[in-house]
């Protein structure tokens, strides 16, 4: 247990019921600059990430995920770690009275219960979508896990991180059981970046779709950019479709548009949240117009 507020709540839903729970606060609560970008303690409170002035500097995407997480409650006592390797929101998943697979049950109760909530990408059987606000930039950034274990320590790309449902069905990551996650390392951003998540009104509740992007420049051009998607799929989406729009341009918002539409061109919405797609291309579009410091209509 690190700041509680996940695990916590798993605990009193009768989720999890752990024989014993160990104290992780003493983790590296710092964030300090790494040859040309930075590294975070598992341990640092959102909070305090999201004050942070080389943060806000250098990864505005991340210091606007790290500022939009539930309450100042929440950012005061959650820990970037925590907030990495907290469990789906999926309320069938949070309900005891539901077997659902992900927890060793024979079907996804999402399919034909209510979904308005879950992923819009991924062919199943689990439709999560990934609740981690602060992954979504991270693996924009190119970012990596440093994660220690009986072995060692070895740093994971934040892009493979994060495993699908048909890999990894009763878990989310490649993070082994005696394994924690002791630091973020972001590589130095791009010239420009941001990013942009919808909510429910101004709800602390978790975002319905989220983006951040990274963008190389050369000049006004974009030489290369790092899109990914937050609360669509079962892990952070990364779609390079949108990544292909975008370099080789100057940003317009036509070309946000673009890139929005590439982005969002293969989801395919369940029952109930067909609406996520068009809010997903909202938050694309933003994204990269407030990347480029270009007023969107
Ligand atoms: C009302 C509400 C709104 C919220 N809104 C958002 C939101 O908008 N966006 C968002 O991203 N989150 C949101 N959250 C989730 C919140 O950010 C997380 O619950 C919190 O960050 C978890 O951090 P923690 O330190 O309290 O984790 P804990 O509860 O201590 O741990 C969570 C899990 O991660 C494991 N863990 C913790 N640290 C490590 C580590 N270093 N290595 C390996 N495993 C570890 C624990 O074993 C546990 O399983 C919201 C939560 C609530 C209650
Ligand atoms: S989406 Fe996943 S967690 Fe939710 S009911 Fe289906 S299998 Fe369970």
């Amino acid at each position: 247990m690190a700041g509680g507020m996940d695990l916590l709540g798993l605990m009193k839903d009768y989720i999890v019921s752990p024989d014993r729970i160990v104290s992780i606060k003493g983790l590296d609560q710092t964030i300090a600059g790494a040859d040309s970008g930075i590294r975070i303690g598992a341990a640092t409170k959102i909070a305090d990430l999201a004050d942070n002035v080389l943060v806000r500097k250098m990864y505005p995407a991340l210091a606007t995920a790290a500022e939009s997480v539930g309450t100042p409650q929440i950012r005061n006592m959650g820990t970037v770690g925590g907030n990495i390797m907290q469990r789906p929101r999926c309320w069938y998943f949070r309900n005891e009275e539901f077997n659902c697979l992900k927890k060793g049950g024979s079907r996804c109760f999402a399919v034909e219960g209510e979904n308005q909530f879950h992923a819009i990408f991924g062919d199943g059987p689990c439709h999560i979508v990934h609740p981690s606000s602060l992954a979504v930039p991270v693996i924009a950034y190119g970012g990596k896990f440093r994660v220690a274990g009986p072995n060692g320590s070895r740093d994971i790309d934040a892009g493979e991180f994060f495993q699908m449902p048909n890999t990894n069905l009763y878990g989310e990551s490649v993070l082994q059981p005696n394994e924690i996650v002791t630091h973020v390392i972001l590589p130095a951003p791009g010239q420009r970046s941001a990013g942009y998540e919808v909510r429910f009104k101004q709800s602390h509740d978790w975002p319905l779709a989220a983006a951040s992007v990274n963008l190389v420049m050369s000049g006004q051009t974009v030489k290369s950019a790092r899109l990914v998607m937050g609360a669509v799929a079962p892990v952070p989406w990364r779609s390079q479709a949108a990544e292909r729009v975008l370099a080789g341009k100057t940003i317009t918002e036509a070309i946000a548009v673009e890139a929005a539409n590439a982005a969002l061109a293969s989801a395919k919405p369940m029952s109930g949240n067909a609406y996520k797609i068009r809010v997903a291309k909202t938050a694309v579009k933003r994204a990269v117009l407030r990347a480029a410091g270009v007023a969107w209509s």
